[in-house]
């Protein structure tokens, strides 16, 4: 790679930013992203160690650079208030670590003994936040556990996750030591600026080794207690529940430490983590309350949605009266769908929540928000996370029975990349009620043998809502399945045009080259993409621009001809005679189900 074009890039680039730097239409990019599971479109964000990644598999020739940054915007949380009316709040605390060294594992047997009991409302929703109750010192106490993804794959999530948190326990197991994935978590720790706990796991284990797990702590510059640092090392057992009682006591102890406070008397105001709608209750959103308190009843806007607070719950469903800082909590009563990632406040009153969450719809908000953009982003992709690409239905039916064979119907054509989401369904006419959840869930309405009123359809078209009635389930399960098709990644389909061998080398410069040859296969054409082959090696990609039969430019050349070729290409390139440049076109296919 000593020739290799340097590109730098930001932090965290878009799937689209990154093609036209490296000159590859969006497709190839995705198609590459996705070879390597990471579902994103054009608009997402990935980090930059994806990014090399992708370029490294990508096999060009091509080296990214991180930009740096003028100013590194790091969100850390507000740790102290200085106000009168601060009071301690709970740690937040995010797990992270090398991919099974039990980091689920952990937070289920936290989860499980720990849990602050609620009435079991059998919500198999997936709860982006729990809060345990730890009694340390003779006082029972809050811990709030932020449930980041079991996916591992990629550096931006976990990145990310400790962005929202205070401290980090990061999960060593005992009998494998310290992996990439660790090196990686301490660094975004350390980023982050947020506080180091180790949880030394797998200690019930036959290959425990601490000694080596201390050692190669100290080769990242994390030097534990032990070896006259400051981090603090747990050994645990996450299958038999050792050890993980002190380590609660060490999170409430590092947080005493760190002297965390919030302002209670304050109106709250925190983060969306989590929002969507549930049939009967509408939108649903799953909050963490940074500062000040939050009520039912409170107006609280959050982005370009706003709500009067209906229900106030606890993430395992048990009403409640007010959240201080640090809890996750349920709101219910939103007009729209929240975005996760938004920052929500309480307002005084309707007019406040209308006229700010407005401003926010037109683009005008979004000063004095605390956490930046980064950290929005980062909810998203945590949320995202491992999430297929929906189709969000509603569906009304004439009878039950036909509204249970669509349903069926429906579920069959998910796949790993697409699914139905069904938001909402029914017996009956399609009503105003169906026309707002499909509006504020961005939903399609399906008609099942039923009719629709004229001023159902009035409010449909008015609110853009579309609305497709049938009466042939076959019919309607196709117009679903072309919906899933439509969101389903294109394919990258790559076809062989022709091969020409090097015989002379006119011209050479860095973006460049001039070339002779005969066509020993196909048909050459311009333009194109090609490769250019030494024996079996790939030695760059380049794009073939220019084709002369003798003096005269040519659009083909066919084969057993001689030609001269044009080729751009993105570095210096040293041809030599008896290579090959192996022409080819790419198309990106629509794929079906
Ligand atoms: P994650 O990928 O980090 O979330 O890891 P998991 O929690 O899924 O754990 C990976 C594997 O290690 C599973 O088979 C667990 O049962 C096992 N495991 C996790 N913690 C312990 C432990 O403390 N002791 C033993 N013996 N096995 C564990």
């Amino acid at each position: 790679m000593a020739n290799a074009t340097i590109i730098e890039i930001e932090d965290m680039i878009t799937v689209g930013t990154l093609a036209e730097q490296l000159m590859l239409p969006v497709g190839r990019v995705i198609g590459e992203l996705m070879k390597n599971g990471v579902m994103a479109t054009v608009n997402e964000r990935i980090d930059f160690d994806t990014a090399t990644i992708i370029v490294g598999e990508l096999g060009l020739d091509v080296e990214l650079k991180k930009k740096e940054a003028a100013a590194p915007v790091v969100a850390t949380r507000e740790k102290t208030s200085h106000s009168d009316t601060a009071v301690g709040r709970p740690p937040v605390i995010a797990v992270m670590g090398h991919v099974d060294h039990g980091k689920t594992s952990l937070l289920d047997r936290i989860r499980g003994a720990n849990v602050v009991k609620g009435e079991a409302g059998g919500i198999t929703q997936h709860i982006s936040a729990y809060q345990i109750e730890h009694t340390y010192n003779g006082e029972t106490r809050k811990i709030t556990f932020l449930d980041t993804p079991g996916h591992e794959a990629f550096a931006a999530i976990r990145e990310h996750g400790a962005l929202l948190t205070d401290i980090v326990i990061i999960v060593v197991a005992a009998d494998d030591g310290v992996k990439p994935q660790t090196i990686e978590a301490i660094r975004f720790a350390r980023k982050a600026g947020v506080r180091i706990v180790v949880a030394m796991n797998k200690m019930d284990k036959e290959g425990a080794n601490p000694d080596r797990v201390k050692q190669e702590l100290s080769e990242q510059d994390l030097l534990i207690e032990d070896w006259g640092g400051d981090i603090v090392l747990m050994p645990v057992s996450a299958k038999t529940g050792e050890g993980v009682p002190a380590l609660l006591d060490m999170l409430l102890l590092v947080s005493d430490v760190e002297e965390l406070k919030a302002d209670v008397a304050i109106p709250g105001r925190g983060l969306i983590i989590e929002a969507h709608v549930e049939q009967g209750r509408g939108p649903v959103a799953h909050a963490l309350v940074e500062s000040g308190t939050v009520k039912p009843g409170d107006f609280v806007v959050a982005g370009s949605s706003y709500a009067k607070i209906r229900n106030l719950e606890t993430t395992d469903g048990k009403p409640t009266k007010a959240a201080t800082p640090s809890t996750p909590v349920v709101i219910t009563g939103f007009k729209t769908l929240p975005e996760f990632g938004d920052e929500f406040t309480v307002v005084k009153d309707e007019k406040a929540a209308r006229a700010e969450s407005a401003a926010t719809a037109t683009g005008k908000k979004n000063a004095g928000g605390r956490l930046d953009m980064n950290s929005s982003e980062l909810i998203r992709m945590i949320n995202r996370n491992n999430k297929v690409e929906e189709f969000n239905i509603i569906i009304k039916a004439d009878v039950q029975g036909s509204l249970t064979s669509v349903m069926d119907s429906l579920k069959a054509l998910d796949t790993d990349e697409v699914a139905v989401r069904v938001v909402g369904s029914g017996v009956g006419t399609i009503t105003e009620n169906d026309v707002h959840m499909a509006h504020t869930s961005d939903a399609v309405i399906y008609g099942f043998g039923v009719a629709l009123p004229s001023g159902i359809k009035q409010h449909a078209s008015r609110d853009k809502v579309s609305i497709r009635l049938y009466k042939v389930i076959y019919e309607l399960i196709d117009d679903v399945r072309e919906e899933l098709t439509k969101r389903l990644a294109p394919e990258i389909v790559e076809t062989d045009l022709g091969r020409l061998v090097v015989k002379g080398i006119f011209k050479t410069t860095k973006t460049e080259v001039i070339c002779g040859g005969e066509v020993t296969k196909g048909k050459l054409v311009t333009p194109a993409l090609a490769k250019v082959m030494r024996g079996n090696e790939k030695i760059a990609d380049v794009e073939v621009t220019g084709l002369k039969r003798g003096p005269n430019d040519a659009k083909e050349i066919f084969e057993s001809e001689m030609c001269g070729m044009s080729i751009k290409t993105a570095n210096r390139v040293e041809l030599q005679e008896g290579d090959h440049i192996e022409l080819f076109t790419r198309q990106t296919v629509a794929r079906s189900l």
